[in-house]
């Protein structure tokens, strides 16, 4: 048997700690475009062998912190399954603190890319968690988001979260009307985000219907344009970390030789202006100044 195939049949196993997803609505599928959400129970995707790879990270990041907490003789309870009283509604909290005062729930993510401010999905993900943890067990619930950055190491903790009623209350409005539409087999309504770029059910999906448009004889130029968008993005993400890890080799000495390069750490300065404050403390005046001006703007989707 090819190292391949065995790959691939031992990562396309069902996380059976999950059960039979097209049976209730969870966390991940309230944080996502419910359309997706539905069409992903009732036609599955099929992901190539790099994909399942991919997503194996996630499960890394968890044996990461999983190992680390056991080390340290931290109380935790993995994959704990909390339910709605009454709906199908279901949610699998990766590590969940039980204490005197309240409980906590870590969720944890692995990203190729550190992102500023977690991703509005794992905020959805982690309030539906929070939700229902705080209906099933009725004491103060908070959580967080630990994100490891799988390449460089770098990692961040996401935290703060309380137990949000209002959110929570149109999270469940969401995870009813997947459920509808799953039921029912009726249309579900979409969500268009950066994460449709990735999307497997994006060639039928209304939010890209193409009908009366115009067709261009440009279609190798735009897919080269996509591609190399993709390959600057991608550079872009491999320079950063390359920078950091070279700052941290030379800061111990501000200035060194690394093979046939000098490699320096210098301080530059830069002068700013505060457009928020002026417009705070000079409202008239920042009226006056402000010009609107028109630009073209190219979007390839
Ligand atoms: S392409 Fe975007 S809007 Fe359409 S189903 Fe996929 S995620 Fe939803």
């Amino acid at each position: 048997m090819e190292l391949s195939s065995i790959l691939s049949t031992y990562l396309s196993q069902p996380k059976l700690e999950l059960g039979d997803r097209s049976s209730y609505i969870g966390a991940s599928d309230v944080g996502q475009c419910p359309r997706k959400a539905v069409l992903s129970k009732v036609v599955p995707e099929r992901h190539d062998i790099n994909t399942l790879i991919r997503f194996e990270r996630g499960n890394l990041v968890e044996k990461i912190v999983e190992k680390a907490l056991i080390h340290s003789d931290i109380e935790f309870i993995p994959q704990f399954e909390v339910k709605h009283p009454e709906k199908p509604f279901t949610a699998h909290l990766d590590f969940t603190f039980v204490r005197d005062d309240g409980i906590a729930v870590l969720e944890a993510k692995s990203v190729s890319r550190m992102p500023e401010d977690p991703y509005p999905s794992w905020v959805a993900q982690l309030h539906f968690q929070m939700g229902l943890l705080e209906m099933s067990e009725n004491i103060p619930v908070r959580g967080g988001i630990f994100c490891i950055e799988m390449n460089s190491g770098n990692f961040k903790l996401f935290n703060g979260y309380t137990h949000n009623p209002i959110l929570f209350d149109g999270l469940l409005e969401k995870a009813g009307h997947i459920w509808t539409a799953l039921q029912q087999g009726t249309a579900a309504i979409t969500e268009k985000s950066p994460l449709c770029s990735y999307c497997a059910y994006r060639d039928d999906c209304p939010e890209y219907d193409t009908e009366g448009l115009q067709e261009l004889p440009v279609g190798d130029m735009a897919m080269d344009f996509q591609a190399a968008k993709q390959q600057e993005k991608q550079l872009k993400a491999e320079i950063s970390i390359m920078r950091k890890d070279l700052e941290a080799a030379v800061k111990p000495y501000g200035e060194a030789m690394a093979g046939d390069y000098k490699v320096k750490l210098g301080t530059s300065t830069r002068n700013g202006f505060d457009t928020n404050r002026f417009k705070e403390d000079h409202p008239e005046l920042a009226k006056e100044y402000q010009k609107t001006s028109t630009f073209n703007r190219l979007y390839v989707s």
